[in-house]
């Protein structure tokens, strides 16, 4: 019999995990990577970047057989601890109790995929960067990225799992009759930012939170680390006032920071270093379609879909696609024939529904979450939630802990909630009978219209 062979273009989050999957089921599995090997690379301190790792993604985490060692390296976070302008603070649970999100570090998680890949049998082959794929010959092309020797290499099957701005989406986008493409870029941008932790080590904010400074318009979020350090992105316009074009001294910044971030700013001695030494990053969401070609080739993770962070979902949802393809694969016996329309038939309209729903949710970090009338509304959705949970589970916790609810499922029930609650917080004096037996049969009336 023929060996199975697979070729993966990208080794980040999903391709390494994707390697995972396919090694595991007896496939010869190349992975090609444009950067270096980062288990190699040492990290400058203080540049940790972290994600938030929700059920959907431990979930494929865990068929791999990999969520044990992972859990050992991440920090659950319970809820949002908002930091007001007013100087106040405020926690809001994420879900029930019991129910977190968990912040892990990028690097760790992908070296581990990466070892775990490798333990399975898969190469990974390093700086190695996709130039061009030839859909006639299936063949792909890379440029050694150090001594910039090209290679060619014949592909029986292929994924193009390199991120956002994937070579391999464009390649198949240029000759593809038809090929549907939707780049959105939103007008803010983000840098990464840093909070080092107490000489002791400890954590300076409370360590199991997400904690977020909504200001309106623009915001600072902040997740922990391992070591005690909070990773802290601020979500920011590129241009205006204020904006990161308008913060163009340090002085600037850290007057803007202490006048805005209060808390903040103070746990921040490299504030104006990092500022001007990091990166300002764009968001961007790109719809395409056809994500497959034939039997041959498909785009997973990030290369299909990108989207922005506000869900904290682009990994999960990538995570979520290699899951899914799995399932695809034991439900058609390694036909690829069949397992790839129906893997980008069931995927794409997932996809298209947690881009739309990331980019509402910056609305609802940025400004919604300081504001009163939002907060009752969420107090009275967890209260009828906790009488009623078959009839009732907030959209967050749709998205976040319920991977049996698909994204579109949950952006169509996501919606009616919301065309619900909007009527419920219409009602004159709701701030005072919210948890009245009144609003309780609205609400069940509603439900059953
Ligand atoms: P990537 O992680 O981008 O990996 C692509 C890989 O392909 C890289 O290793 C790259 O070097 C390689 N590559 C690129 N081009 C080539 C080429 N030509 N040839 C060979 N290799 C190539 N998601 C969450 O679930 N939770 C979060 O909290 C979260 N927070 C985020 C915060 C920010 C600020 C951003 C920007 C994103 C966040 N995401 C989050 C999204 C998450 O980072 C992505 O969805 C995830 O990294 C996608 O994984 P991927 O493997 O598809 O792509």
């Amino acid at each position: 019999m023929a060996q199975k062979e697979a070729t993966i273009i990208g080794a980040g989050l999903v391709g390494s995990l994707l390697s995972i999957y396919l090694s595991k089921r007896g496939y010869k599995v190349t992975a090609y990577e444009r950067r270096g090997d980062m288990r190699k690379e040492k990290t400058a301190a203080g540049r940790s970047i972290n994600l938030a790792l929700s059920d959907r993604g431990i979930k494929a985490l865990e068929e791999v057989g990999l969520m044990d060692e992972i859990r050992k390296i991440c920090i659950p976070m319970h809820g949002r601890y908002l930091h007001h302008a007013d100087g106040t603070t405020a926690f809001q649970p994420y879900g029930k109790e019991g129910q977190f999100i968990n912040s892990v570090s990028r690097g760790e998680l992908n070296k581990k995929l990466m070892d775990l890949a490798e333990q399975h049998g898969a190469t990974i082959a390093f700086n190695e960067m996709c130039t061009d794929i030839s859909w006639k010959d299936n063949q792909v092309g890379f440029e050694n990225t150090l001594n910039h020797k090209h290679q060619t290499v014949n592909f029986k099957l292929c994924f193009g799992s390199d991120g956002a701005y994937s070579a391999a989406r464009l390649t198949h986008h240029l000759q593809h009759d038809r090929f549907q493409y939707q780049q959105y870029y939103i007008d803010f941008g983000y840098k990464e930012l840093c909070i080092p932790p107490g000489a002791d080590g400890s954590f300076r904010l409370e360590k199991n939170a997400l904690h977020i400074w909504p200001r309106g318009n623009y915001m600072l979020i902040a997740l922990p680390n391992m070591d005690g350090s909070f990773t802290c992105t601020l979500f920011f316009p590129f241009d205006g006032d204020p904006s990161f074009a308008s913060l163009d001294t340090k002085e600037k910044v850290r007057s803007f920071f202490k006048k805005t971030f209060t808390d903040a700013e103070q746990l921040m001695p490299t504030l104006e270093e990092d500022f001007f030494h990091n990166p300002t990053s764009s968001l961007v969401t790109v719809k395409c379609y056809p994500w497959v070609r034939n039997d041959k080739f498909a785009l997973i993770g990030d290369a299909a879909h990108a989207i922005v962070p506000f869900f904290g979902q682009g990994m999960n949802c990538g995570f979520e696609d290699c899951s899914v393809l799995n399932g695809l694969i034991d439900k058609h016996n390694e036909d690829w024939s069949a397992i790839l329309p129906e893997y980008q038939a069931l995927r794409k309209p997932d996809a298209d529904a947690i881009a739309d729903l990331a980019l509402n949710n910056f609305v609802e970090m940025r400004d919604k979450v300081a504001d009163p009338k939002f907060l009752l509304q969420k107090k009275i959705e967890a209260a009828f939630s906790k009488k009623y949970p078959d009839k009732w589970i907030p959209a967050y916790s749709q998205v976040t802990f319920s991977p049996h609810i698909r994204y579109c499922d949950a952006l169509v029930n996501g919606k009616r909630q919301e065309a619900i609650m909007q009527e419920i917080m219409a009602m004159p004096g709701i701030e005072t009978k919210w948890e009245s037996e009144e609003v309780e049969g609205m609400i069940l009336d509603k439900l059953k219209a």
